[in-house]
């Protein structure tokens, strides 16, 4: 079974709506422990465009809303630059509740929560995903079964489109990695500066 390929057990879930509730209260890892507040997804629900963080951080987990602390900051000047906005995509996490001290999630993790990102693609059929940083592109290569590259390549991949079996990806590097390489920004915008384009094309139906 790869990482994402978990199943949701009971019936299956008919609605983005219902998949929310299901998640808000779920306790199927030992990250539920760490939940203060739910961070659902953010943007548009009917978007084919969908953009997968990696967790909540410290001030998500408190405030539940995606984004809201310092990488939030530097998301939103990212989309602003690009011309574009939250509401015209779907923003989502690939692990739904925090890591502590932003660890990396265990294979464990990414099983009992890559059911629900599963869920999330298979309700929303997205046309594109943008995974938003090293984890949940590699999350996305495994589920699709594609070769990846050795870490160090990973930074190869991100800001160019990506065919993974069926799914076509547009990886881009998470805002955080901005906050540690402040001298990046330029290449960062340029990265993100597709959006405007990626959101014509495959925003609407
Ligand atoms: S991280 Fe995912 S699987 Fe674990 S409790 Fe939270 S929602 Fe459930």
């Amino acid at each position: 079974m790869s990482i994402l390929q978990g199943k949701v057990e009971e019936r299956d879930i008919m609605t983005l709506e219902e998949l929310i509730g299901r998640v808000a209260g779920c306790h199927a890892c030992d990250l539920s422990g760490t939940r203060v507040r739910f961070v659902p997804p953010e943007g548009d629900r009917r978007s084919r465009i969908m953009m997968i963080a990696q967790a909540p951080g410290e001030m998500e987990n408190l405030e539940g809303r995606m984004f809201c602390g310092p990488s939030g900051k530097i998301f939103d000047e990212l989309l602003e630059e690009a011309g574009v906005c939250r509401e015209q995509v779907y923003l989502t996490n690939l692990i739904k509740c925090m890591l502590p001290k932003a660890r990396r999630p265990s294979r464990r993790h990414l099983e009992a929560c890559g059911r629900w990102l599963e869920e999330e693609i298979r309700l929303l059929q997205p046309r594109i995903l943008i995974p938003l940083g090293f984890q949940a592109l590699k999350s996305l290569l495994i589920r699709q079964g594609v070769p990846r590259p050795p870490k160090k390549e990973y930074r190869h991949l991100f800001g160019r489109y990506l065919q993974a079996g069926d799914l076509l990806l547009y990886p881009l590097r998470h805002p955080t990695f901005l906050l540690f390489n402040p001298d990046k920004r330029e290449m960062m915008s340029r990265e993100y500066a597709e959006l405007k384009k990626i959101i014509a094309k495959y925003g609407e139906g």
